[in-house]
């Protein structure tokens, strides 16, 4: 048995980005929250959908393109299925794609993670491995996370990268977690060791 504990980490963030706009109503730049709503509208042939946003403060709505004047026969019919169903999973996959106009966006740290064991080890673990899946965009930072997730200050974790007990790469501790952000870290070297193994291996946490 190695004396290597791998973990997983899948990091499903809550609060989609959202975009700051002119709203005519406020009269100024206000930020829009995603309804998760999707508007078809068919004009012949031809489609539009759009996912609809509400302004934060007033409530008006922006309509954000997803598909403009496209022939029905070129739309993957699963999309289309979706779409016209107003399916929530897809609207949710949509407000967490880059947008095509270049806008100021808002971005969130809140987020719920999974945690699974890949391979246990003879306890005491020398080295933790952990791996994370991030399937869409947060605005998390890494220390926060692993501040979080291991239940340890972000000064500890940064004296423990800066020991050159912690590598979180490739993105290091400051920026936010992508998909199949690789934390390794040296348990002998650290106080309570065993205590964070265990974090790792946690259950379901919430912030
Ligand atoms: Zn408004």
């Amino acid at each position: 048995m190695s004396d290597v504990l791998r973990v997983q980490w899948t990091i499903t963030p809550a609060t989609a980005p959202q975009p700051w706009l002119n709203c005519n109503r406020c009269r100024g730049t206000t930020r829009f929250r995603t309804s998760g709503k999707i508007r078809v509208n068919a004009n012949g042939k031809r489609l539009d959908a759009w996912l609809i946003y509400r302004c934060t403060s007033c409530d008006n709505t922006w309509n954000r393109p997803i598909l403009e004047r496209r022939h029905v026969s070129t739309i993957d019919p699963h999309l289309l299925a979706s779409l016209q169903a107003n399916d929530p999973e897809l609207a949710r996959q949509l407000a967490f794609e880059k947008f095509r106009r270049n806008l100021k966006m808002e971005h969130f740290g809140d987020a719920t993670v999974r945690k699974e064991v890949v391979s246990e080890t003879a306890r005491p673990a020398c080295r933790l491995d952990i791996v994370c899946i991030v399937r869409e965009t947060t605005g998390l930072r890494v220390d926060r996370l692993l501040s979080t997730e291991l239940r340890m200050s972000r000064s500890s974790i940064q004296s423990m990268q800066d020991a050159g007990h912690l590598e979180a790469s490739p993105q290091g501790l400051h920026r936010p977690p992508r998909n199949g952000l690789h934390v390794r870290i040296d348990l002998r070297g650290v106080h309570d060791g065993d205590k964070i193994a265990l974090a790792a291996m946690g259950g379901e946490a919430c912030r």
